[in-house]
């Protein structure tokens, strides 16, 4: 579904997500169960973003007789922004084995709250169709942005396309991410109400990576 005010996001309605959803959020669920439910979304919210993955024709022998079949076309760059998009390399790479995976290291400036580049594992050039920028969180949308400008600058440029798969977005992420990359579509597990003062999704799920790797404080 895309709801009305944000053509570029797409959001699940599968009652199989919304269930994990409301588990993962849980103040109670600790991170080994938190793990596997970033991996469970990933991999039904990705499914729904490669939905429109490029095929090739090809003919399949069975034990009956030979039969016509597809195969994955679309060269495809997984893009896990570090550390709590680490979480949704899994569920991809198991949608799509043949995926290479480049790691993109950023972390939010908590005082400006602007993302800062500390960890690039792109290769020299870009040989891909799409790139799946992987981050649970989609916040300001200052990491998101940055993200898709860097994939830009090196290369990921028409006909290569990005997509954004986060498991929560808020609206101001969305705005800001449809503002200055209207060609990047952006797929969601849910769309919340909005950001705190500290930058935190409201009703969100709290700190992803540390909910994730069990570092939080409490
Ligand atoms: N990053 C998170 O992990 N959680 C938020 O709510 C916002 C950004």
């Amino acid at each position: 579904m895309a709801p009305a005010d944000f053509p570029n996001l797409h959001v699940s309605t599968h009652p199989a997500v919304l269930h994990k959803l409301a588990l993962l959020r849980a103040t109670t669920t600790e991170p080994k169960k938190f793990r596997e439910l970033v991996r469970e979304i990933s991999w039904l919210v990705g499914y729904e973003a490669l939905a429109d993955a490029r095929v090739r024709h090809i003919r399949v022998p069975t034990p009956i007789e030979e039969t016509d079949g597809v195969k994955l076309a679309d060269r495809i760059g997984l893009v896990p922004i570090l550390r709590a998009g680490l979480g949704m390399v899994d569920a991809m790479l198991e949608l799509m084995p043949t995926a290479e995976v480049w790691h993109l290291g950023l972390f939010r400036d908590e005082r400006t709250l602007r993302p800062v580049e500390y960890y690039n594992k792109l290769p020299d050039s870009a040989s891909v169709d799409l790139c799946l920028i992987l981050d649970p969180m989609l916040a300001t949308g200052g990491s998101a942005t940055a993200a898709i400008e860097v994939l830009k600058r090196w290369g990921a440029v028409h006909p290569v396309r990005i997509k954004l798969l986060n498991l929560i977005a808020a609206p101001e992420g969305v705005r800001a991410v449809h503002e200055a990359h209207p060609d990047v579509p952006i797929y969601a597990a849910a769309l919340d109400r909005q950001l705190n003062e500290k930058g935190y999704i409201m009703p969100g799920l709290g700190d992803a990576g540390d909910r994730q790797f069990g570092t939080g404080s409490s």
